[in-house]
C-alpha cells in the first residue's frame, strides 16, 4: 500500500516536472479533481486520440465518426434516464467526516477476499508445482470455496438491494460485511443517499426562456440522437459504427487518485448497430477487438484482466470491463456494453421520431441493437505513462529516469543536439531539423552538457536521440542514441527519415 502510494506520488510529480499534467488553475491551489495537460502531456494525449481514431474509424470501412455538441436538449437526459437514475449510492463516516461510494466500499471488500484466494490460490501453486490444476483446486479447496461463497453472497445482496432501490439494505450490507472507514477504521456510517451526477447550467437570458442544461455525462447519447442523421448521410448499412472523442462531466464525489477520476475528462466512444438477436456476437467480437487494441500497445498482457459485470446498468443485458493494473492495483480503463436497444427506443418514445432502420436482407424495419466500447482517454494516459516511468540502475551503478512510451505515441519522435555551440554543428542540427519537422515531432536543443541532454529525453520518452558533431560536416554522418538500449550508432544523415520511421512503427 505505501509502495504503491509513493509510486503514484512519483508519477504525479515526473508529470508535472516535465509538463504531462498540471493541477488546475494551480496558482489558486488547484480545483479538485480537474487537471490540465501541458505541452508534452497534450502531444501525448493528442496521439492517443489519432491512435484509437485511426483503428477504430479510418482503419473500419463500418464505422464513421462524428462531433456532437456537449450541451443537448435536456429531454435527451430524461429518455437516457440520467435525470432520475445517474446516481452515486453516498455513504459518510460519521467520525472521520469521509464521504464514500457505497458500491466502491462493497467492491473494495470483495478485492480483499479475492486476494486471499489468489493467495491461496499462489500457495499451494508452489507447494504442488508441476501437477498443480489451477481450475480443480479453485473448485476443490474448502477455504477458497468458503471464501468465494462469501462473495457471491455478498455481490448478490447488493445487487438486489440496489435494484430495489433498497438504501436501507445497502447499508446493512456495509455493517454486516464489517467495512471500516478505510482512513479512521470507524465503523459508524450515516444513511446512504442517492445523489444525481450530472452537472447543471442555465442556458439563454435569465429571466424567462431559461432553462436548465446538462454537461453531458457521457458522450454517447450524442451518437443516439444523430443515428439517423448518420446513417442517412453515410449511407451506413447495419451492422455499422458511430464513434465520437469528446468530453464528458461527472459531479464525481469521490476524486482521488489523480486523473483517473476527474470531474471533467475525456472520453473516446463507438456505438456499434447491429441487428436484434446478434447483439451477443457483437459484443464478444469487441471484447476480444478492443483488448487486442490495448495490447499493441506493447504493454505487458498481464496487466490488463476483464471484469464481468454482475451489477448491470438499466439500459445494459450484458457489460465487461476491461481493468487495468493501475498504480493502485485493477481498475476499470474501458467499458464493453451490450445496452439493447433501450436508447434508441427511449429516444423514439420522448421525441415521437421513429429512430429505425429498414434492412433489406430481410425486409425488415427495426430499431437496432447497440455494442458500445466507452474507452476513458484520461484513465488510457494514466495506464501508458505509469507503465512507462521506470528508474533504472546502470551497470556503472548511475541511474536514470526513463519513460518507455510506446515509440509511435511520443511527444516527440526525435531530439536533435548540436554537440557544441560553435562550428557550424548547430546550423547543421537545424538544417536536419527542418528536413524532419514536416513528418516527425521533434525537439531541438544545445544547452547542457550532452550526457544532461540524453538524460532529459529519456526522461520525456524521445525514443532517438541525434547528435551532431564536427564530423558531421564533413562526411554527413550522425550519433544516434536510442533510449532503450542507449546504444549509439553513426549513421547517415540521409538515412535518418527511414530510421525514425522503421522507429515508430508498430510492433
Ligand atoms: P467508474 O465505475 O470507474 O466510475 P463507470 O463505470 O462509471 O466508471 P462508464 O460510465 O462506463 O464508467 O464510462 C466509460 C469510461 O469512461 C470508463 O471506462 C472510464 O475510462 C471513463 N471514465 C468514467 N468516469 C470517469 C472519470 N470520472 N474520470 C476519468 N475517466 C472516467
Amino acid at each position: 500500500m505505501a509502495n504503491q502510494e509513493e509510486n503514484l506520488k512519483n508519477i504525479i510529480a515526473h508529470a508535472k516536472e516535465y509538463g504531462f499534467v498540471f493541477p488546475s488553475s494551480e496558482i489558486y491551489d488547484g480545483l479538485s479533481a480537474a487537471y490540465d495537460y501541458g505541452p508534452l502531456g497534450s502531444e501525448l494525449k493528442n496521439n492517443i486520440k489519432q491512435y484509437w481514431w485511426k483503428a477504430m474509424v479510418q482503419m473500419n470501412e463500418n464505422i464513421v465518426g462524428i462531433d456532437a455538441s456537449i450541451f443537448m436538449h435536456p429531454t435527451t437526459w430524461k429518455a437516457s434516464g440520467h435525470t432520475d437514475a445517474f446516481n452515486d449510492p453516498l455513504i459518510d463516516n460519521k467520525d472521520s467526516k469521509k464521504r464514500y461510494r457505497a458500491d466502491v466500499l462493497v467492491e473494495e471488500w470483495v478485492a480483499k477476499i479475492e486476494a486471499k484466494i489468489d493467495k491461496e490460490v499462489t500457495k499451494a501453486a508452489k507447494r504442488f508445482a508441476d501437477s498443480f490444476d489451477e481450475t480443480q483446486f479453485r473448485a476443490t479447496n474448502p477455504r477458497v470455496l468458503a471464501n468465494q461463497e462469501k462473495i457471491d453472497a455478498a455481490n448478490n445482496r447488493f445487487k438486489t438491494a440496489m435494484e430495489a432501490d433498497d438504501l436501507d439494505g445497502v447499508r446493512q450490507l456495509i455493517i454486516d460485511l464489517d467495512i471500516a472507514d478505510p482512513v479512521s477504521g470507524s465503523r459508524n456510517w450515516t444513511d446512504v443517499r442517492q445523489f444525481n451526477l450530472m452537472f447543471s447550467t442555465e442556458m439563454g437570458a435569465m429571466a424567462d426562456g431559461a432553462s436548465t442544461i446538462y454537461l453531458r455525462p457521457e458522450t454517447a447519447q450524442g451518437i443516439f440522437v444523430n443515428f439517423l442523421n448518420v446513417q442517412k448521410t453515410a449511407r451506413m448499412k447495419i451492422p455499422f459504427g458511430i464513434a465520437q472523442i469528446g468530453k464528458a462531466f461527472r459531479n464525481e464525489i469521490i476524486a482521488r487518485q489523480f486523473i483517473f477520476r476527474m470531474r471533467e475528462f475525456e472520453q473516446m466512444e463507438m456505438q456499434f448497430f447491429v441487428r436484434p438477436g446478434e447483439e451477443m456476437k457483437w459484443y464478444e467480437y469487441w471484447k476480444e477487438a478492443r483488448l487486442k487494441w490495448h495490447l499493441t500497445l506493447g504493454i505487458s498482457e498481464d496487466k490488463y484482466k476483464f471484469h464481468d459485470h454482475l451489477k448491470m446498468a438499466h439500459y445494459a443485458n450484458a457489460a465487461a470491463d476491461i481493468e487495468y493494473n493501475f498504480p493502485f492495483g485493477f481498475k476499470e480503463l474501458e467499458g464493453i456494453h451490450s445496452r439493447t436497444d433501450f436508447d434508441l427506443k427511449q429516444h423514439e418514445e420522448y421525441s415521437g421520431k421513429k429512430l429505425q432502420y429498414f434492412d433489406p436482407e430481410i425486409n425488415e424495419n427495426y430499431v437496432p441493437y447497440v455494442i458500445e466500447t466507452s474507452l476513458g482517454l484520461d484513465r488510457m494516459f494514466l495506464a501508458i505513462i505509469s507503465d512507462a516511468i521506470r528508474n533504472e540502475v546502470l551497470k556503472d551503478g548511475s541511474s536514470r529516469v526513463v519513460m518507455a512510451i510506446p515509440n509511435f505515441l511520443a511527444p516527440y519522435k526525435a531530439a536533435i543536439m548540436p554537440l557544441t555551440k560553435k562550428d557550424g554543428s548547430p546550423e547543421k542540427a537545424r538544417e536536419i531539423l527542418n528536413t524532419l519537422k514536416m513528418d516527425f515531432n521533434c525537439q531541438y536543443d544545445e544547452k547542457d552538457s550532452i550526457g544532461k541532454r540524453y538524460r532529459r529525453q529519456d526522461a520525456i520518452g524521445t525514443p532517438i536521440s541525434i547528435t551532431i558533431d564536427h564530423e558531421s560536416l564533413d562526411d554527413n554522418t550522425v550519433t544516434i542514441r536510442d533510449r532503450d538500449t542507449m546504444e549509439q550508432e553513426r549513421v547517415s544523415i540521409d538515412n535518418l527519415h527511414s530510421i525514425i520511421t522503421d522507429k515508430l512503427r508498430l510492433k
